[in-house]
């Protein structure tokens, strides 16, 4: 039985999909005016694994991420970038999605709903908001009037005068200060769609109520997002849909903890922070890291860590608490990922199978058929053959209560632990016995099994990072580009155009920006 935590009710509760056997996830993305830090990938690498699970549990699931196109950071962006609004969230969305596929989620994730590619269908549920009395147009803006929905609140807990004003738009247009936008009257020059309240463009929260409901109906089973979403984004969801449909607008709301600069490291920001509380969102708020304190571009960080040694280290953590994020950690986390690397080719040394190539069950209630079509029964009465299967179960409990994908990979290593330990203790590399082989393969195809539900082990890492060259390459290539600036500096050109040539002969681009210099890979 999975167990899920609820924000809502504060409590795991069994997991019962609206539609038996289906399961829709609406997971809030990314407002696209910069390029993707690491911390855009938290959300969709959890979701793809959740996915990834249920589907292993039998379940037909459709994943929802929504892109944010016209907000007021955009239009920000458009202003002193002197660019269309729609040029920049082009720009902004190709990264995301690029960021996205690199991370193996891009193919999970059934669709990705445009705020603007909407906009009729945020006007009609506005004015139907007005139509029911719970939203007024003032000034060519529309608010919803909080007070007429009598659970407001019931997401984060608080009572309104817990509450700040949050919400946009003009106090003195409003009837309470706690009333939030659903429309926006446009200032000048200002991107803006006709309505019946005159030009203006949608508010922020308006546009995940229309498209999750387009999508996944009125009531859909898991809505997600970052902690810092619950109030207002997820409240005012809250309050727009279930006063529209007079039913819950989803069954089990699910928070990602946000990530965080790490205390032991200081330097993506520079300040340290204390550890934050698990469920807390102002502490966790705290060190939340942003591209101002120094989290840079994703597409870098690819250069630097495999997109596998980077969802190891996104899972090595419960999805709920705070991630821990500094350098030393992935690259930490990376050392471990290799350890089932270095697994892989002894396996393929003993067996002349390819790991990655293991036909693994996809499908959860397969587990005991696996078992008998690699073991004999007296074999598979061994206590190796018992031992794999009972951390299996222990892998399938971590993830059944709500997703510990930090406890499951705990897990994973343990498995590790004891296949390396049979080699061993059998002598496999140096005596061959067919039937020991076979029970190997088996617990092998385990562990690829239970990888798979996390999406990991998907594909045979490439040579350089199996044996963590990639990193060093990484490193390597600064010192280069440092030897080179300062090779420039000194007038003696010579050089410098020596490391750029030999560079490029090895398929290393180097592009000179003002500040700094960056590299890609033409190869
Ligand atoms: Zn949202």
């Amino acid at each position: 039985m999975i167990r899920v935590y609820n924000t809502i009710t504060k409590t795991k509760e069994e997991f019962k999909p609206v539609v038996a056997g289906k399961v829709g996830i609406y997971l809030c993305g990314p407002t696209v005016y910069k390029p993707s830090h690491i911390g855009h990938m938290v959300g969709p690498v959890i979701f793809d694994a959740i996915k990834r699970y249920l589907q292993y549990n039998g379940y037909d699931v459709k994943l929802v991420i929504n892109i944010t196109d016209v907000d007021d950071k955009l239009i920000a962006e458009s202003n002193s970038r002197n660019l269309p609004m729609s040029v920049i969230a082009n720009e902004m969305t190709v990264d995301y999605m690029n960021n996205l596929a690199a991370m193996g989620v891009k193919d999970s994730v059934d669709a990705f709903p445009k705020a603007t590619e909407h906009i009729d269908k945020i006007i009609k549920f506005t004015q139907d908001l007005i139509d029911k009395g719970f939203a007024y147009s003032s000034g060519g803006d529309v608010y919803f009037e909080v007070g007429k929905f009598a659970e407001y609140g019931k997401l984060s807990h608080r009572s309104i005068d817990q509450m700040s004003g949050e919400g946009g738009g003009a106090v003195e247009r409003k009837l309470s200060p706690f009333d939030f936008a659903l429309w926006k009257s446009a200032k000048p020059n200002e991107p803006s769609w006709d309505s019946p309240w005159g030009k203006g463009r949608p508010g922020w929260h308006i546009e995940c109520s229309v498209m999750s409901c387009e999508l996944l109906g009125e009531t859909f089973d898991i809505h997600g997002g970052g902690l810092d979403l619950v109030f207002p984004h997820h409240e005012n969801e809250i309050a727009q849909s279930e006063s529209r449909h007079g039913k819950p607008m989803c069954c089990y709301w699910m928070h990602n903890g946000l990530m965080q600069e790490s205390g032991e490291i200081g330097k993506v920001g520079g300040r340290k922070t204390p550890a934050a509380e698990e469920g807390n969102i102002q502490s966790q708020e705290i060190g939340k890291i942003s591209k101002s304190k120094g989290a840079g571009a994703f597409r870098d960080m690819l250069k630097q860590f495999t997109p596998e040694t980077i969802r190891f280290f996104l899972l090595s953590t419960h999805y709920r608490r705070p991630i821990d994020f500094s350098f030393a950690r992935i690259e930490e986390v990376g050392k471990g990922l290799e350890t089932f690397y270095r697994f892989a080719k002894r396996l393929e040394k003993i067996t002349e199978k390819n790991f990655y190539l293991l036909s693994a069950p996809t499908n959860r209630n397969n587990g005991e058929i696996l078992k008998r079509t690699f073991a004999s029964n007296e074999k598979l009465q061994s206590n190796f053959c018992n031992l794999i299967s009972s951390y299996r179960t222990k892998f399938l409990d971590s993830m059944d209560d709500d997703f510990n994908t930090g406890g499951a990979i705990g897990v994973l290593f343990e498995l590790l632990r004891e296949l390396n330990k049979f080699i061993d203790d059998t002598r496999l590399e140096v005596v061959r016995d067919e039937d020991l082989i076979s029970v190997l393969l088996y617990g092998a195809t385990v562990l690829r099994e239970l990888g798979l539900t996390l999406g990991l082990f998907v594909a045979q890492p490439k040579e350089a990072a199996s044996t963590g060259t990639n990193e060093l390459v990484g490193k390597l290539i600064k010192l280069l580009i440092e030897l080179r600036n300062s090779a420039r500096k000194n007038k003696d050109f010579n050089t410098a155009d020596k490391i750029r040539t030999a560079l490029n002969d090895l398929g290393i681009q180097l592009e000179d920006r003002t500040e700094s210099t960056d590299w890609n890979l033409t190869k």
